[in-house]
């Protein structure tokens, strides 16, 4: 009899109360033999909720966990592996691509790992670039990595491939004016205009609207910008054939001169009403030739044209128990223009600066099926709100100096007998497994769910592949691909002892704002925690031998209750907490498309006390030393009055001062002579030259690093606005209407032993 491996280790979560890891909760690894879990995909860029995968779906069904992958496929990488290759070796039957996990048969055929069919090795295979010999073909680079570029020939074009096309869209309505974005906009674009991604064949092209459609021609010769205006908002057309869309480097002057003149020229604006719709119309008619990229700046509820919305959000049902009313879109007309968008290979990007209800369920969709990704600064402006405007420059600068791919498509294959019957993510799909992607960027997420058509049976292992098909900003077309191998298994134990905690409430995040719109939030809620009780039955019942008193879960599960507590009071599906509508909205679209690091921060924040920062444990990364303080779990109980802790909350980081703080924090981090000292609106570090300050802002600036955005930092103490935010994300803690984590595990236990 084997030893229980430490993930099947029983935890009796009623009785252990220190969970959490001192840091990062690092991914389960396969089980596999050493040298293919050697070479198997990177967890940050693929991952599975099941690392085990049942052989039959009955199996799966008495797990009561969901099977799933969760993929970050155009991750920016440090390094990759580039085939330049005339022929790229693909199964014949199922069009996989040579990949790691194949067999050699010998040194002339190799069997396919998805769907079994044996194939010849081409000639060409035989010779391995790397190491400049002849017959080894399981050396090549492509059997030896399991992420891997190819530079594709022209059968994989439909057409020649496109150049990079830039269409910005600039809402241009008083209130717009009003909150001092076009500045932000423009000085960004300045600055980062010969980083755009491209060469010598990019194109870029304005729009600005208010009540009508102002198109701006930026001909070479001209000696100014020339605005021309479209007031028959019921019938776009095109004002001028060419010279709205001009090629960035012949025009650069005028592109200049545009940007350093725009965000005056509507100053004085008396312009109320905002024509969203007809001027997304004109964007989609000036690139359907192209394809391309849309950004769109919108400010309001779009209120004349096609797509004029009305406010549907009732300020009083904010807090309600209730179900929570208008979560799916009040029109189709967003969503239709997005797939007429995809057709052709326009992707929109969607810049939400408001204050007011804009009806982000509703204009969400332009994005969504379009491939874009949605920001949301709810609050901005220039004066008023100094954070939004820091955070908005630093997402701008990442926005448009990031890689990005165009005319995209994307396959997941999997090994015969599984089959994915539901995708997450922003895109169209546009048959069973190819998503329509008409933009890739590095920062997007995906997730699918997967059940098990006929049994694996015999198989030792199974693979999935996702080969993402894309034209890079240099006119390459090229093909990214990630296979990732993982076992099979026959007994439950197995299963639960793959099982990826964080995948796992991933995808329930996913499936869970899929159910609030389609059903109701108190659905998917109950969905949540009917999750974590079934499997915790399932493990009692099932896997269990000797029984016990407690609520009993598998090291591997430990977690489970507290991540789907931290769910149900996440602003995406918490009740009895006030929440605007669009807040919960924008909570909804990024745990639908953010990769999982991001989305795991999101629900539960990490918390670090930081007033004792040490650089013992420390990192050294290029010759920085990062303090590596230990997690703390997210209670009340753990904050103490004289002491400082940092709260990571993914696009939020709180540092929280207690009233007692040690004052030798508060003169040498903070740089104020005592608690009373700290404003209500602090939100940066002051650089000083001492120890404990460079250790803070090396700790602070280090976790800004690990991701894409820019999170604003709030420093927190009594009195200040946004105390509630931080106490919010307290999840272990009581509230008026939601349990404690305590509660919530008697509630759970009560429902596993009935
Ligand atoms: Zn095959």
């Amino acid at each position: 009899q084997s030893q229980t491996p430490e993930a099947l280790r029983v935890v009796n979560l009623l009785q252990e109360r220190n969970l959490l890891p001192l840091g990062p909760v690092t991914p389960p690894t396969p089980c596999l033999p050493q040298d293919l879990q050697k070479i198997n995909c990177h967890p940050e860029v693929f991952r599975s909720t099941l690392t085990s995968i049942p052989q039959t779906q009955s199996l799966l069904n008495k797990a009561k966990l969901p099977l799933g992958l969760l993929l970050h496929p155009f991750k920016d990488l440090s390094q990759l592996p580039v085939v330049t290759s005339s022929t790229i070796v693909r199964c014949r039957s199922c069009r996989t691509y040579i990949n790691p996990f194949v067999t050699f048969l010998d040194q002339r055929r190799w069997k396919c790992n998805l769907c079994y069919r044996v194939n010849d090795v081409p000639e060409e295979f035989m010779y391995n670039p790397v190491s400049r010999s002849y017959g080894e073909p399981h050396k090549r680079p492509e059997v030896q990595n399991a992420t891997l570029e190819f530079i594709a020939p022209s059968e994989y074009m439909l057409r020649p491939p496109q150049p990079a096309v830039y269409l910005i869209v600039l809402d241009v309505s008083h209130n717009a004016v009003e909150t001092g974005y076009l500045d932000v906009v423009c000085q960004s674009l300045l600055e980062n205009i010969n980083a755009l991604p491209g060469d010598s064949r990019t194109k870029i092209g304005f729009i600005t609207f208010d009540s009508t459609i102002h198109f701006y021609n930026l001909q070479e010769g001209l000696s100014q910008p020339q605005m021309l205006i479209v007031s028959d908002i019921e019938d776009i057309f095109l004002p001028t054939p060419d010279s709205l869309l001009v090629n960035l480097n012949e025009c650069k002057e005028l592109v200049q001169d545009l940007l350093r003149s725009l965000p005056q020229m509507f100053g004085k604006t008396m312009e109320t009403q905002c024509a969203l719709g007809p001027a997304l119309q004109a964007a989609f008619k000036l690139l359907s030739a192209t394809g391309g990229r849309v950004s769109v700046f919108q400010t309001q509820l779009p209120s004349l044209g096609v797509g004029a919305l009305k406010s549907r959000e009732d300020p009083n049902q904010r807090a309600s128990a209730k179900d929570i009313q208008h979560l799916s879109p009040a029109t189709d007309f967003y969503k239709k223009l997005a797939l007429d968008c995809s057709g052709q290979q326009v992707a929109v990007d969607l810049f939400l600066l408001s204050s007011q209800y804009c009806d982000l369920a509703s204009l969400g969709c332009i994005s969504r099926y379009s491939a874009g990704s949605v920001y949301y600064y709810p609050s901005y402006h220039q004066q008023h709100n100094p954070a939004g405007v820091e955070c908005f420059q630093k997402d701008l600068k990442r926005y448009l100096t990031r890689k990005i791919g165009f005319e995209a498509v994307m396959r997941i294959r999997c090994s015969k007998g599984l089959s994915i019957h539901t995708f997450h993510g922003n895109f169209f799909v546009r048959s069973t497994d190819l998503l329509s992607l008409p933009n890739v960027n590095p920062d997007a997420g995906f997730a699918v769910q997967m059940s098990i058509e006929e049994n694996l049976v015999d198989m030792q292992s199974v693979s999935f592949q996702a080969a993402l098909l894309y034209t890079s900003s240099k006119g390459e077309r090229r093909i990214r691909v990630h296979t990732m191998c993982l076992p099979v298994v026959n007994s439950l134990s197995d299963i639960f002892a793959g099982a990826d905690v964080q995948a796992i409430t991933c995808l329930l995040a996913s499936m869970a704002v899929d159910r609030s719109v389609t059903a109701s939030l108190s659905d998917a809620r109950d969905a949540m925690t009917n999750a974590s009780i079934d499997s915790l039955t399932s493990f009692r019942t099932s896997v269990l031998t000797i029984q016990q008193p407690g609520l009993l879960a598998p090291a591997c599960l430990r977690l489970f209750p507290l991540y789907i507590l931290a769910l149900l009071k996440q602003k995406a599906f918490r009740t009895g907490t006030s929440t605007r509508l669009d807040d919960r909205v924008f909570a909804m679209c990024q745990l639908k498309y953010q990769p999982l690091a991001y989305v795991m921060l999101m629900i539960h924040p990490a918390l670090y006390r930081v007033d004792d920062l040490t650089d013992e444990g420390a990192l050294n990364v290029s010759e920085r030393t990062i303090p590596q303080p230990r997690v703390q779990q997210l209670s009340v109980e753990k904050l103490s009055r004289d002491g400082a802790f940092l709260m990571d909350a993914g696009s939020v980081i709180y540092l929280w001062i207690g009233r007692n703080c040690n004052p030798n924090f508060l003169t040498q981090v903070l740089g104020l002579p005592n608690y009373a000292a700290v404003p209500l609106n602090m939100n940066m570090l002051p650089e000083l030259d001492t120890a404990e300050s460079q250790r803070t802002r090396a700790f602070v600036g280090w976790l800004r690093e690990q991701r894409p955005f820019f999170p604003i930092l709030h420093v927190i103490r009594d009195e200040s606005p946004l105390k509630a935010s931080f106490l919010q994300n307290m999840i272990e803690d009581r509230t008026e209407s939601a349990l404690s984590y305590y509660e919530f595990l008697l509630h759970i236990q009560q429902q596993v032993s009935k």
